[in-house]
């Protein structure tokens, strides 16, 4: 094998294992380099995202999403179940066997393509060049045309609960457990905290959430976030706003947390599990030689300009290393930009357009901006909103809570923001995604034939609410 690649890549997450794709399948000889090792050691593909992260926690919230319908919600549709079952290590194994699909697919999809794998450590030199560490230690330099650093990220450790990895753990630990604890702790009620928290609440642990902030899901349209946390409280978690967890002590089999309340006031509780999900940072340890020439930000994070590029020629970076949202589909589309880029193709990415998602039940999702960044920055708008509780296919399935809020520029009509809390949010919104894109108006989405009975069709009445049109609800504002 030449050690002289067009494009060599550094991790295989869903940021890089896209660009080496696209690399390759523009005719650019790629390499990526990833250093993740599975639990039996071998080398494996896909990061973050298929490892430890979206796929593995989507697998154990649909799990103990069926587990609990089994047993708490089919009643109502004249089902009866008795004896219902959770099979935790089972649960634990379908997860695995999912992730092997996945990051086996990963491989497959590199070979196809004519990706060379290399598994092992990358470290950027000086000029383009990547030393790659493998796993015996055995180094070799390879040359390239272009670099794309995509290193991801890992989860924020806080000296006040010092991850152990058997009662204290971090989102990774959290899809591990071979038994249901039954007092579950949750320092952060961000999106990995309310995720994993719902997985265990429903298969049985008692789950404590505790948040430091005084407002819930600051960053989602407060509407929504209300409407959220209205909903995950009756589904049994405690979501503590205004509690900053200030120390931990592993006394035997159980932690004793101490956090200030909204009053300043000491408090403590005891938990058998403790999951510590307070962000991620991004991660760039032995990454960059001394005289690579990239920078990091003041928030350590590689410096990129808005087509991806470092401050060193030929270097890129991708994903949760550089600045954004730390999300997959957000890696992935600055990996495709960066490759076609480097094919001399014009590619830019609307940054302004990533729908985020919090895959509980039911779903929460966004796209654009909330009402709040919207009247902050002073421009006149619209809102219509449309309850899931008279949608008919929401009552046929029995899923009727929450709502679809659509908001648009007051003169020009545009969509600025979409927010949904309900069923299937997460693909609703990407059809407000799909219009925000093309420029729609939330006239023009309210005149497009929806089929019925959908979910979607909240979509239309709230794009029709925007106006005060809607039909299936009576409009606050008449026209
Ligand atoms: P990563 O996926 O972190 O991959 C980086 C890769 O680079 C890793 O494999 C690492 O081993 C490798 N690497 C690092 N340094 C080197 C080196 N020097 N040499 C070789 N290899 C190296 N996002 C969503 O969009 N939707 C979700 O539903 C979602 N759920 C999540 C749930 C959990 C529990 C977690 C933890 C995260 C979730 N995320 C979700 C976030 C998502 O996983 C990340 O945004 C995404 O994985 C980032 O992709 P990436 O390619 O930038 O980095
Ligand atoms: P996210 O960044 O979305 O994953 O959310 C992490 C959450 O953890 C944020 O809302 C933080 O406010 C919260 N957090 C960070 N440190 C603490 C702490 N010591 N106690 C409680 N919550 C915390």
């Amino acid at each position: 094998m030449s050690d002289k690649f067009d494009v060599i890549v550094v991790g295989s997450g869903p940021a890089g294992y896209v660009a080496a794709i696209r690399a390759a399948q523009l005719g650019l000889k790629t390499a990526c380099v990833e250093k993740w090792r599975n639990k039996d050691g071998q080398g494996v593909n896909g990061g973050t995202c298929l490892n430890v992260g979206c796929i593995p926690s989507k697998a154990l919230l649909d799990s103990s999403y069926k587990y609990h319908e089994a047993k708490d919600d089919l009643t109502v549709h004249g089902i009866s179940t008795s004896d219902v079952k959770i099979d935790i290590p089972a649960m634990v194994a379908r997860k695995d066997k999912i992730i092997n699909q996945l990051t086996g697919g990963v491989a497959a999809l590199f070979k196809a393509n004519g990706v060379t794998s290399l598994f092992g450590t990358g470290k950027l030199l000086a000029n383009r060049k990547v030393e790659v560490t493998d796993f015996e230690g055995k180094t070799t330099v390879y040359e390239a045309d272009n670099v794309i650093l995509a290193s991801g990220s890992s989860p924020i450790n806080i000296p006040v609960a010092p991850v152990d990895n058997k009662i204290i753990v971090n989102s990774t630990g959290a899809l591990e457990f071979t038994d249901v604890p039954k007092r579950l702790g949750v320092i952060g009620a961000g999106v990995i905290g309310l995720e994993l928290g719902s997985v265990w609440n429903r298969v049985g642990s008692q789950v404590v959430v505790l948040e430091a902030l005084d407002s819930f899901l600051a960053i989602m349209d407060q509407q929504i976030a209300k409407e959220a946390r209205k909903i995950l409280t009756k589904q049994g978690l405690d979501i503590r706003t205004s509690c900053r967890v200030t120390g931990s002590e592993v006394k035997g089999e159980e932690v004793v947390v101490t956090f200030l309340d909204k009053d300043g006031n000491e408090q403590k509780e005891t938990f058998d599990k403790l999951i510590v999900c307070v962000g991620r940072r991004p991660f760039t340890e032995d990454l960059l030689a001394a005289d690579s020439g990239v920078n990091l930000d003041e928030r350590g994070f590689i410096y990129v300009n808005d087509l991806c590029s470092t401050n060193a020629p030929g270097v890129w970076a991708v994903g949760d290393v550089v600045r954004g949202p730390m999300l997959a589909h957000k890696g992935s589309e600055e990996g495709v930009m960066v490759a076609e880029r480097i094919a001399g193709q014009k590619t830019v990415m609307n940054y302004d357009i990533i729908p985020n998602v919090i895959y509980t039940h039911p779903e929460v999702a966004a796209v654009g901006k909330t009402e709040e960044q919207i009247k902050a920055s002073g421009e006149a708008y619209n809102v219509g909103t449309f309850p899931f509780s008279v949608n008919g296919r929401a009552m046929a399935a029995n899923e009727t809570q929450g709502l679809v809020k659509i908001i648009a520029h007051a003169e020009t009509d545009r969509i600025l923001g979409a927010h949904i809390v309900g069923p299937n949010a997460a693909d609703l919104v990407q059809q407000v995604a799909i219009a925000m894109e093309f420029g729609s108006s939330a006239e023009d989405l309210g005149m497009i034939i929806f089929g019925h009975p959908t979910l979607s069709e909240a979509v239309k009445e709230a794009a029709l609410g925007v106006h005060g049109h809607a039909i299936h609800a009576v409009n606050k504002k008449k026209r």
